[in-house]
């Protein structure tokens, strides 16, 4: 059985101290259950803060050893960075910012270090249980930094990463001075989950934005040398636990009580923790609406709010608790009357017994946040209808109307429509009820809560293996001796090396690209070896190569081999070549390149190349498009070709390639050693020109011909170093 470590902010269990001794018992969060699940098939262990702040030596003894018999360890913090971790950067950084509060949000440089150095301590303490073969599964926000920090640790080990907040836009994501760190954090797992798609779309649009990686497909990305997924998995709950507790005789004698006591009235129900993103001030104003649209109801409906206390020795959160109790005053003192109490209003957790007999209870439950990541109050109140009656009133902003289609949902911004939709909900016939409820509870019965902790790892263990794959295709350490061996003893060796990307990284204006001077040393070298020839193989135009190159004694081609030079010989043109296709497509490269800023036109000998690196990364896709559509009217039965290299869409002749070119250096000779080097799509020809014994390696880990991937620019020139 393999064993699962989980890491989280907080082990699943409640500590209390009375009297001096420590007592430890296991707390019932749904997330914990849905992992327990998991105890058939895997070994779990978790990692993560005990829950209260331990200074003393000999506590910390105790706990650790009563927590490990538990499975558990934990990490234990000291109280000024863990408030500065959870309370700062946690809690008042990326919690409001995620959820689009970004009037709330903290930038505290200090709160980011002891984010960052308990984000450490985790992985510190993980790496002190891990064992080979471990899957690790980290979770949620606190933690995002953990993934990497595993990663750098354990290059091949299977790591999934699940965020439960919602992931915002990449206009807020980008407002972060840590944005970077932050998502490099998370990449360093093959699977990344969240809760819906819109986050998924957010997080990849922000991967590509803030770290450049546009090379994704469908939600994987493939980065250096690994594949990472990010994918959405809806929580589910335990949907038996909630249903089956409706039949519990302690739900029963609560569930007599409140009817006796609510006396017919219409409960509408709403559970919140004390959150600004819940929106409870604003679902209040829509009930003061309601009773004043809709007089009728007053006297036969109440609310009933119950408010769970979190965070409240938080100032914000304490204003709105104020602000909470204000309005639950007002509509009181405007509506009430002896008889009736429009709004019952209770600041305290509620036992599950009594949750359960509330859920059932309550004809209607009106869950209306700003934004949630999912909410799982409105899926319990769904399973605890066992007789299909109730309504449902939902916020779209929120994770679970996704799924809860039958919900009637609400833009939580419009008190008018909650207000609309509380008067519809108390009409709904009781069968259009049934068939609603219904459809929704299969669809929760379904992916309950362990249906999606299983399909999370299922899924993480089919990316790692893909992953692996790659690694396979990875120019590795042992593929790297065994090609320096057949280096030194061949007596005649062939070498072709492409520049931009290869030899240099891009730079934002081509013409920046030149060779610096280590770089032009190794070529000197390399090529100056009697047993060498080494063809320099670009799509650059001539003057610029004859510039930088010409002194060495290398060949060169140029313009993918519209031009090729010997060493001490001149330029020669491939073939005479029609250029009057130019004047014909000049005028719809210009129109692209005018309406899309940040791109521009490259004339070559036998060329147009359009490229567009800085351009902004939509816009780019959309106008590379367009213009491809447009470019492959403009070409139909002329002999010319479109290639899209890295950021840059050429026409060029299409009996012009890399591969015919570099076929010239294979004609007349066998050569006992061949190594070709390239990076972007028109390196591909070379690639397949190539013998199968050739050394042909591709620089990053898209699909290629070539042997190998090797990751940078940097590990081809280090191999080059290494050959002399
Ligand atoms: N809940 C609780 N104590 C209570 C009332 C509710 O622990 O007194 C539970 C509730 O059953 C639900 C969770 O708190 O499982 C709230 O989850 P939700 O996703 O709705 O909101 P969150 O608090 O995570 O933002």
């Amino acid at each position: 059985m393999g064993r699962l470590v989980i890491i989280s902010n907080r082990l699943p269990v409640t500590i209390t101290e009375k009297k001096g001794k420590l007592s430890i018992r296991p707390s019932a969060g749904g997330l914990a259950t849905g992992l327990n699940s998991l105890k058939n098939n895997y070994e779990v262990i978790w990692v993560g803060w005990p829950g209260l702040p331990v200074s003393k030596a000999a506590s910390k003894k105790t706990i650790n050893s009563l927590l490990q018999e538990m499975a558990m360890h934990p990490v234990f913090i000291d109280s000024s960075k863990f408030n500065n971790y959870y309370g700062g950067f946690s809690n008042s950084t990326l919690w409001p910012l995620f959820h689009y509060f970004q009037q709330y949000t903290d930038f505290v440089s200090r709160t980011w270090q002891d984010y960052k150095e308990v984000n450490g301590l985790f992985a510190e303490k993980v790496a002190k249980i891990a064992r080979k073969d471990d899957i690790f599964w980290v979770q949620d926000y606190q933690l995002m930094l953990v993934p990497q920090l595993l990663r750098s640790k354990y290059p091949r080990a299977t790591i999934g990463y699940f965020h439960h907040i919602p992931f915002p836009s990449y206009e807020l994501m980008r407002t972060l001075p840590w944005r970077d760190a932050l998502m490099r954090g998370v990449l360093g797992a093959d699977l990344v989950g969240f809760h819906t798609f819109d986050y998924v779309r957010h997080f990849t649009s922000a991967t590509s934005r803030i770290l450049n990686y546009d090379d994704h497909y469908l939600g994987r990305v493939r980065f250096q040398n690994r594949v990472v997924d990010i994918d959405s998995f809806p929580m589910g709950i335990d949907y038996d636990k909630f249903a089956k507790a409706t039949h519990d005789p302690e739900v029963a004698k609560e569930l007599e009580r409140y009817i006796k006591e609510t006396r017919g009235e219409k409960i509408i129900l709403n559970i919140d923790r004390l959150d600004y993103s819940k929106a409870l001030p604003q679902r209040l104003r829509a009930f003061d609406l309601f009773l004043t649209k809709y007089p009728n109801y007053r006297k036969k409906v109440s609310m009933l709010v119950i408010l769970v206390p979190s965070r409240d020795t938080v100032g914000r959160y304490r204003r709105l608790k104020e602000e909470i109790d204000r309005i639950v005053g007002y509509i009181n003192s405007k509506y009430g009357r002896i008889s009736w109490t429009p709004v019952h209003y209770y600041y305290r957790s509620v036992k599950f017994s009594r949750l359960v007999a509330w859920y059932k209870l309550a004809p209607v439950a009106l869950i209306t946040p700003y934004r949630d990541g999912m909410n799982l109050v409105s899926k319990e109140y769904l399973a605890c209808k066992t007789d299909g009656k109730g309504v449902l009133i939902l916020s779209e902003m929120a994770g679970s109307s996704k799924e809860l289609i039958g919900a009637l949902q609400v833009n939580p911004n419009n008190t008018e429509a909650i207000a609309d939709a509380l008067h519809q909900a108390l009409q709904m016939p009781e069968e259009e009820q049934i068939k609603r409820v219904r459809k929704m509870q299969k669809v929760l019965q379904r992916n309950n809560i362990n249906y999606w902790a299983r399909h999370f790892l299922e899924r993480l263990q089919e990316v790692h293996q893909a992953s692996l794959t790659i690694y396979e295709q990875f120019f590795n350490p042992k593929v790297e001796k065994q090609l320096l061996a057949k280096y030194r003893q061949a007596p005649r060796r062939l070498i072709f090396l492409d520049y931009d990307g290869t030899l240099t990284n891009f730079r934002s204006d081509p013409a920046l690209a030149a060779p610096g001077k280590h770089l032009y040393q190794t070529l000197s070298e390399l090529s100056q070896q009697p047993e060498n020839q080494v063809i320099l193989i670009s799509g650059r135009d001539k003057e610029t190569l004859e510039h930088w190159f010409g002194p060495l004694p290398l060949d060169i081609v140029a313009e993918h081999g519209a031009w090729y030079k010997k060493n001490g010989h001149k330029w020669r043109q491939y073939a005479k070549l029609d250029n009057s296709w130019k004047e014909e497509l000049r005028p719809i490269f210009n129109q692209f390149t005018d309406r899309t800023p940040g791109s521009f036109l490259e004339e070559k000998n036998y060329s147009l190349a359009w490229h567009y690196r800085k351009t902004d990364p939509g816009l780019a896709e959309m106008r590379k498009h367009e213009f491809m559509d447009k470019l492959s009217h403009a070409i139909y039965g002329k002999s010319l070709q479109i290639m899209e290299g890295n950021k840059v869409l050429e026409v060029k002749n299409v009996e012009i390639n890399k591969g015919t070119a570099a076929k010239r250096w294979l004609a007349n000779e066998t050569w006992p050693f061949i190594l070709a080097i390239g990076d972007d799509y028109t390196d591909e020809d070379t690639f397949k020109a190539m013998p199968k014994q050739a050394y042909t390696i591709k620089v990053g880990f898209n699909e290629t011909a070539a042997r190998y991937n090797i990751s940078t620019v940097e590990d081809v020139l280090s191999l080059l170093d290494k050959l002399l």
